[in-house]
């Protein structure tokens, strides 16, 4: 090594040493780690590792795995992986893959339709809803059938412009921040299985209420977060829950975190229900309804169903 080889070596030793000293992570590839629970504010305690679809902090090493992070305050479950890796993850995914637009069609509309009639049956005439996680637009060619008009936000632009041409009137948008100069004007806003793969479900949490007029309604469907870091804790090795217990998921919500953030992003919450109709076939259906009902009755406390839906109302 030259003399100016080790210069650098030494400069860069002394950087480390500072950065330690006054507290600053020693910078690594990828993006920082996390520090606090977005919901909540609570510490992190990593609870294991668990496979990653996303590709995740060290999957140029081959690994594969990211580290799975239960808060100490609210319950909920975290798996640190880079936004930028789980967003390459949705652009590849086959929710979004136009040559299985007919299966996802089948198997999400028994869902689709009876959260229509369960929870969007009241919408004023007319309503202008937006879609989040809109993927082909299979809820929004539901709502428009009674009449709304819908905007979709999906991630995936392979997904948009298939959606944009099946369904003509269909609105699709990259973003929430595409809908800035109708702030204050919308209806409603669905978000079934999509918060749970972003960064901040606080920020998103924000825009919403900002894009709702008052009175506006928030609909979202996300995975049982407590459920899911119960089983993780007690699942053998080898087991889906005790690999993968968020599934493609980057959050499991506990109702107490998600609530907390709801509420500070200027919501009410309206109701909190686990019975879920349509959402699996056969005797997963079964398993959805049964532990659904169990969970309503025991106002959540027998928290055995997978998932769980809130309204919430603009304030
Ligand atoms: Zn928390």
């Amino acid at each position: 090594m030259s003399a100016s080889g080790h210069g650098r070596w030494v400069v860069a030793l002394a950087g480390a040493v500072l950065a330690m000293a006054l507290g600053e992570p020693v910078a690594e590839s990828g993006s920082a780690p996390l520090r606090a629970c977005d919901l909540c504010g609570g510490a992190w305690e990593e609870i294991g590792r668990a496979a990653t679809p996303h590709g995740g902090r060290e999957e140029a090493s081959g690994n594969g795995k990211a580290p799975l992070l239960r808060c100490r305050r609210c319950g909920s479950l975290r798996l640190d992986v880079s936004p930028a890796a789980v967003i390459a993850y949705l652009e590849r995914s086959r929710y979004n893959d136009p040559e299985d637009i007919d299966t996802s069609r089948r198997a999400r509309s028994p869902f689709l339709a009876w959260i229509c009639d369960r929870f969007l049956a009241d919408l004023p005439p007319r309503a202008t809803v937006v879609d989040f996680g809109a993927s082909f637009g299979h809820l929004g060619e539901l709502l428009m059938a009674r009449g709304h008009s819908v905007i979709g936000v999906e991630v995936n632009q392979r997904a948009c412009r298939v959606a944009e041409e099946r369904l003509p009137g269909l609105q699709m948008v990259a973003d929430l921040g595409a809908l800035a100069p109708r702030a204050g004007t919308l209806d409603a806003i669905v978000a079934l299985d999509s918060l749970y793969y972003v960064d901040s479900p606080r920020a998103v949490l924000g825009q919403m209420a900002a894009l709702l007029r008052p009175g506006g309604r928030l609909l979202t469907r996300n995975t049982n977060g407590s459920l899911r870091a119960l089983a993780f804790r007690l699942s053998s090795r080898g087991s889906s829950f005790a690999t993968r217990p968020l599934g493609d998921a980057c959050w499991g919500f506990s109702v107490a975190g998600f609530t907390a953030a709801v509420e500070t992003s200027g919501f009410e919450v309206a109701t909190v229900a686990f019975l879920e109709v349509g959402k699996q076939g056969g005797w997963r259906g079964l398993y959805y309804r049964l532990s659904g009902i169990i969970a309503d009755l025991s106002r959540g406390r027998l928290a055995a169903a997978p998932g769980w839906l809130m309204v919430a109302v603009k304030r």
